[in-house]
Order: structure tokens, then sequence, then C-alpha cells
């Protein structure tokens, strides 16, 4: 067969061009077709003047993320803490209050609910298998429920049940009803704990990388060439033989293997001759992504530091109720980082721009004062109107999911393989898992292709 490559690779998100690195590092010739007009996916930064920029899409790092820091420092790039010095805001129940460390200052008897509640759940989470959630010993059980139900039923208080919503906003970008509860413990586990996952320091959100995270990905680009090729959707994959072939506007390209990276989602509108089997058809028909608006409040100053404040809020209020100080590393200009998550998303994504700004910036006044009325730009993007992520952060797994299709997460379908972060049981649904997840895949396309 006359092949245009060995491997075709379909997405140049980290997750595509890490499989690339790995074969053509083997050797290989490989072939990357990717369907925006940029690489990164998920991740992009956006130019704000002065040689500065800010992150639209996946941004921080944290410890045991090995893989996206060892290939970040490969390519020459540093990372930086996240800001996180002072006291944190709560806006809750109609009340403002500030603490230091991660636990608010709110009544012990609703701390108590919480805390016994999360520490249920990190118990849980330990027992999960993270190669195959759907083995784990009261999978059925743990996945026909949603982390709404089990919420309610662990907790006393309505306050607790707010707080642990706030934090399933903030990790998944969607509601506890969304959810399965084998899904939010595989999920906590893959990144070692629920409380890694929400904290900064020591936490999820603990680094940043200077020149942003999208730079891994360009740098990443550039190493491979032109063997990247943009604006090139793949819209058939054919499978005859031992040959593949991949049909884009760009033209059909040949190959012995595939590896899509694209989320389950996006991978299951692709045309694919012969169909999948059922299981996997299915298992993208029931992976829909999270929804989250992106927004960057842009002040000539980090304001709040002076009054002792890290930039930090949250709330179960209008508008934003996760903040951080997304400031560049030397604070100027001040920029909080105001996530509109889940039901927000929704329903903030259907109004017009202006109200989405005055809602968010509303809820900056809530936490941070009367400063935080008069930003000097306001940026967002709203991932749940990308037609090539389809929502985001990442794919939300409901009741029934992983115990019926799990399996058919990674496991390749004749020459075609399957990655992305989605498919990574260490950090899924992060920038790491995505490396993880191509470096997995690249091995395994490299251990099938004839010498
Ligand atoms: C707002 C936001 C905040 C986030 N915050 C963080 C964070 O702080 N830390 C963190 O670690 N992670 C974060 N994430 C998640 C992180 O960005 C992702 O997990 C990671 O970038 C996924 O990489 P990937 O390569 O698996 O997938 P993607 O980046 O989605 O790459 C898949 C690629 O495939 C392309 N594609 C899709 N369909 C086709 C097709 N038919 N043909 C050709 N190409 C196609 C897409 O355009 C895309 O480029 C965040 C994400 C968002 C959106």
């Amino acid at each position: 067969m006359t092949a245009a490559a060995d491997v075709v690779v379909v997405g140049a998100g980290l997750a595509g061009l890490v499989a690339a690195r790995d074969l053509t590092a083997a050797g290989r010739s490989a072939l990357v077709l990717e369907a925006r007009d940029r690489v990164g996916g998920r991740i992009v930064n956006e130019d704000i003047g002065d040689g500065k920029i800010v992150e639209m899409g996946g941004q921080w790092a944290g410890p045991t993320q090995d893989r996206i820091l060892a290939v970040a420092a490969a390519l020459g790039i540093a990372t930086f803490p996240t800001y996180d010095t002072g006291r944190k805001v709560l806006h809750f129940n109609g009340r403002r209050g500030t603490y230091t460390g991660t636990i608010p200052r709110i009544s012990p008897l609703v701390l108590a609910d919480v805390g016994q509640a999360q520490a249920w759940l990190e118990a849980l989470a330990r027992k999960i298998p993270t190669d195959a959630p759907w083995t784990a010993q009261r999978a059925e059980r743990l996945d026909s429920q949603t982390f709404e139900t089990w919420i309610r039923h662990h907790t006393a208080s309505r306050s607790a049940r707010m707080l642990l919503t706030l934090g399933a906003e903030a990790v998944f970008a969607a509601e506890p009803g969304d959810l399965s509860m084998l899904h939010v413990l595989f999920y906590s586990r893959s990144g070692g704990s629920f409380q890694r996952l929400i904290d900064t320091t020591g936490g999820a959100q603990q680094d940043r990388f200077a020149g942003g995270s999208a730079l891994i990905a360009q740098r990443l680009a550039a190493q491979l060439g032109d063997i990247v090729r943009l604006g090139a959707a793949v819209s058939r994959i054919e499978v005859a033989g031992d040959k593949v072939t991949a049909t884009t506007v760009a033209g059909r390209f040949d190959c012995r293997q595939i590896i899509v990276t694209a989320p389950p989602q996006l991978a299951g509108r692709i045309d694919y001759e012969p169909a999948l089997p059922h299981w996997r058809e299915q298992l993208t028909q029931r992976t829909p992504m999270g929804s989250v608006i992106k927004s960057q409040v842009i002040y000539d100053e980090p304001f709040w530091r002076p009054d002792g404040l890290a930039g930090q809020a949250t709330g179960d209020g209008d508008g934003s109720r996760v903040v951080f100080d997304n400031s560049p590393q030397d604070g100027s200009p001040g920029i909080l980082l105001a996530f509109l998550e889940g039901d927000e998303a929704r329903r903030l994504g259907r109004e017009p721009l202006e109200v989405r700004r005055r809602t968010v910036i509303d809820s900056l006044v809530r936490y941070f004062g009367p400063r935080a009325a008069r930003p000097e730009r306001y940026l967002e993007r709203d991932w749940q109107q990308e037609k090539w992520s389809g929502g985001c952060y990442g794919t939300l797994f409901g009741p029934n999911v992983w115990t019926r299709y799990g399996h058919a997460l990674r496991q390749p379908v004749g020459p075609i393989h399957w990655a992305g972060t989605e498919t990574a049981s260490q950090w899924t649904g992060y920038m790491d898992g995505a490396v993880r997840s191509g470096e997995r895949a690249a091995a395994a396309v490299l251990a099938r292709l004839p010498s």
C-alpha cells in the first residue's frame, strides 16, 4: 500500500501533538489533521498587548501532573505559582466573609456536614481502579445515582449541599445532577483526591505556564513542522483491508493506523466505514461536554492585593461562582478570571454579551467591592459555542455510562485508536491526562505497526 503516512492523527490538541511527537521520534511517518485554523484545541492564548497574554482555555498545572510539566520543561517553558497570598472571599447566603487556608468561616455545623460528606467521598474514591472504574466494588450502584442524589443522602443541611454543588461546578463545569457518582469518584481518584482538584497551592490550580499554556502546543507543532495540517476536519474514516483513509476538505490521506484524539462526542460525529461496533457508537451518543464560559476581567492594577485579598472568591449568587487572580507574573495589569459554569453558563450563554458582562462584573463587585465595577476590558470565551470542542472542560459521564460503555473508551476498533484527555486514567480531563493519552496511544500504535 502507498501510505501518505504510517499514521494519521486526528486533532492537534496536546494529545495529538504528543502522539505525533512520539511516532516521529520512533522513525514513523505521521500526519496530524486539525479541524481548526490553530493548534492547541482546548488551550488557547489571547494577546492583551504589551507582550502579555491571557489563557482562554486550560491553564493551570499542579503536583503529580508530571507529564505535562515534563513536556513543558523539555520545550523550555517555565512555570510560576498562581497568586495565592491573602484572604479568600466567600459570599454565601447573602453574606460576605473572608478566610485563609482552604476552610471558609461559616457555621461549624455546616462545615462538619460538608467535611463528613467529603471524607466519605474521598474514602470511596480511593477504592476506584482508575484503569477500569466499571470493575469497582459496587460500581453498578454508584453508577446508577447522580452526584446530586448522593449529596442529598449524605448531607443534612442546605448550605452543605450548596457548598458541594459549588465544588462540583468548579471541577466539572456541570451540575451535580449531570454526573454519575461513579464518575465523580473516578475523576477525583484520577487526580489523587477531590481536595487536590479544588486546591490552589498543593492542588490542580497551583502553577501557571510562563507565556501561556498554548505555547506548549505551539512549540510542539513547530517541532513537527509541515506534518501538522490546519483547516483539515476529518469527516470520514474508511477501513479497507490494511488501509485506512481519512477524508477531509483538504484531501484524502491514507495510512495504516489512525489515532482519533477528539473528545468522544466529536469523535462520534465522524462517519466510519464500516460502521463502528454498537458499544463504541453508543458510548459516543452518551458523552456530552460540560458548560463553561471563561471571562478575563482586566483592571489597571490588582487592586484587591493591597486589601490583603488573594483574588480568589466563590459564592452562591448569580454570575461567576469561581474567581481567581489571573494577573501576569509581574502583577500588571490586574486580571480577575471569572468562570461561568454549569447552569450559569447555560443561562447566561443565552443572554447578550452586555447582560453577561454586567452580571459577571456585578458578582466581582459583591466579592471585591466597588472598584471591581470599573474594569478596563472584559474578554470571554464561550466554550459551549466552540464547534470543535462542543463544550468544556471535558466529557460528563451521566448515570450508567461507565458501567455499560466504559470499556469502549480506549479499546481500539481495528486500526482506529482513541486518545484525548477523556481516555486517560490519571488526570483525566486535564492537560496532563491529554499528554498521557497521546503517549499511550502512540506506544500502542508503534507496537502494532509492522517493522
Ligand atoms: C475553559 C477551560 C479551562 C480549563 N482549565 C484547565 C486547567 O486549568 N488545567 C488543565 O490541566 N486543564 C484544563 N482544561 C482542560 C484542558 O484544556 C484539556 O483537558 C486538554 O487541553 C485536552 O487536550 P486534548 O488534546 O485531549 O483535546 P483537545 O484539546 O480538545 O484536542 C482535540 C483536537 O481535535 C480537533 N478536532 C475535533 N474534531 C476533529 C475532526 N473531526 N477532525 C480534525 N480535528 C478535529 C479539535 O479542534 C482539537 O484541536 C480546561 C479547559 C477549558 C476549555
